[in-house]
């Protein structure tokens, strides 16, 4: 170990696939999966594992906008009609905080759009994730809507909540009320995003190219 007081040694533990990802879109402000997120096939082993591993890469790092690009890549598939697997359920609920808004998106998937979540899935989950879920199911049986919580009526209802706001699962900090305690930098956020879903668009439209077959 050399011990220069100007240098500042780190230990980044990450597999060299997430750490290529992650200079890729270092250089580009673009996550290049191997499978497009318009991807219609719904095999998510394509670009799930790669998404999960970039996104806890950016939350262990704290490098908020990966994070928040990373999000916005499951949210536009989810708003091309993808539902999350259990193997990807499995890996965000075992990998992140509770708090974090990617857990707090699965569960919004789990109550509206994943009827049929196994045992197996069910035993790896953590008794806090399965607590939300009873909670927010008895809530539902009972009628006790709560749009905050995604206890709705009906998944068409879940869905047109999810993608209101895709700042809301960003992790912006909000007061008491609700509101946004920056509004402006969430304004800013939510411009950001807008671009990205444009070019996401454009990029549908034209010829994918993924992580492998593009020239940098
Ligand atoms: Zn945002």
């Amino acid at each position: 170990m050399i011990s220069d007081p100007n240098t500042t040694e780190i230990a980044i533990d990450t597999t060299v696939r997430i750490w290529g990802l992650f200079l890729g879109w270092l250089y580009t402000h673009e996550i290049r999966l191997d499978a497009p997120l318009w991807d219609k096939d719904q095999d998510d082993s394509k670009s799930m594992p790669d998404l999960l591993g970039l996104y806890m890469f950016a939350c262990q790092f704290e490098v908020f906008e990966l994070r928040r690009d990373a999000m916005n890549c499951f949210l536009y598939r989810f708003g091309g009609g993808w539902v999350m697997n259990e193997s990807t359920l499995a890996g965000i609920e075992n990998g992140l905080h509770h708090q974090d808004p990617l857990v707090a998106f699965a569960v919004a998937m789990v109550l509206n759009f994943m009827p049929g979540v196994s045992y197996d899935t069910w035993a790896k989950l953590g008794p806090r994730f399965s607590h939300t879920i009873n909670v927010c199911n008895k809530a539902r049986a009972e009628k006790a809507w709560s749009e905050k919580d995604f206890v709705v009526e009906d998944a068409g209802r879940a869905r047109d909540l999810v993608l209101r706001d895709w700042c809301q699962w960003h992790g912006h900090r909000t007061k008491g009320d609700g509101t946004y305690e920056q509004p402006r930098l969430v304004e800013v956020c939510g411009e950001e995003t807008d671009t990205l879903r444009s070019m996401w668009k454009a990029e549908k439209k034209g010829k994918w190219l993924s992580s492998e077959n593009r020239e940098v």
